[in-house]
């Protein structure tokens, strides 16, 4: 992204997106809690046309052994990109973009995860990116999130995630693939609502600092709409679904 020309209309003169958005509108996103019933928790979401699925083992025990730590549980991460999942086919080998999106998302779930209480053990995270459309990085954070607080896994807060980005100058929430591969700059944060931190923050691009401080203020506000979303899908599996009655429901 960033460098190349626009060969589309990424704002009109209405201030409207390639996509019909207004510049501080998030794409449609919905999130599942649960679904897989072989996974100790799980979640779905569709963040736009992103399509993500997340997985979560553990606490249990380290393989290899010589990993484990005896002062806290570890957190493993492992973010997968389907050969489907993009126009031109992935190839299904991890690839170093894979890699690192892996250890973002890791680095942005351990301040929340109270991995202290488990030493000598492991989570796992699997993510699956089934359908990408830009910005599959918090997408796939967002529903790790959520995967964790299915798997009962301890959290000081969750973690919600949301880009901030420029187009035509101007300063838009949550960057769809065209803004990404044409605009001026992307910048996917991780945030934890409760504790008001920040876990998840990188720059593909430049700006100005009055221009990153803006981005950083909707990126925040978008980071909320999610937080409200990731509540809700716990909320209706555990409490209003087929599981529910005001009590915690049985798993999946
Ligand atoms: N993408 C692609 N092929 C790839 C990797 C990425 O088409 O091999 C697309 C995909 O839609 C992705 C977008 O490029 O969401 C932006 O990728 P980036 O590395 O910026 O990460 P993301 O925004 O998904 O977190």
């Amino acid at each position: 992204m960033g460098g190349r020309e626009a060969t589309m209309v990424l704002l009109d003169e209405n201030g409207i997106r390639c996509d019909g958005r207004k510049v501080d509108e998030t794409r449609r996103v919905m999130i599942k809690a649960g679904g897989l019933k072989n996974a100790d928790g799980s979640a779905y979401i569709e963040f736009g046309d992103n399509k993500i699925v997340a997985g979560v083992f553990g606490p249990r025990d380290v393989h290899p052994k010589h990993m484990s730590d005896t002062d806290t549980g570890i957190l493993r991460v492992r973010y997968h990109m389907e050969p489907f999942s993009v126009g031109e086919r992935k190839n299904p080998a991890p690839s170093r973009r894979e890699i690192e999106i892996s250890k973002v998302i890791k680095e942005a779930l351990e301040p929340a995860v109270m991995l202290e209480m488990f030493p000598r053990t492991v989570v796992d995270v699997f993510i699956e990116v089934l359908q990408a459309d830009g910005g599959t990085r918090c997408a796939a954070l967002s529903a790790a999130s959520v995967a964790l607080a299915d798997a009962g896994i301890p959290m000081r807060d969750m973690v919600a995630a949301c880009a901030a980005g420029k187009v035509a100058d101007t300063v838009i929430l949550d960057v769809n693939n065209e803004e990404d591969q044409a605009g001026q700059a992307d910048m996917p944060m991780g945030y934890m609502p409760t504790l008001e931190k920040i876990t998840l923050l990188q720059l593909d691009g430049i700006l100005t600092p009055e221009e990153y401080e803006k981005c950083v203020e909707i990126g925040i506000k978008g980071c909320m709409q999610v937080y409200e979303l990731q509540k809700k899908a716990l909320s209706e599996k555990y409490f209003d679904g087929e599981n529910g009655k005001g009590g915690r429901g049985q798993k999946r």
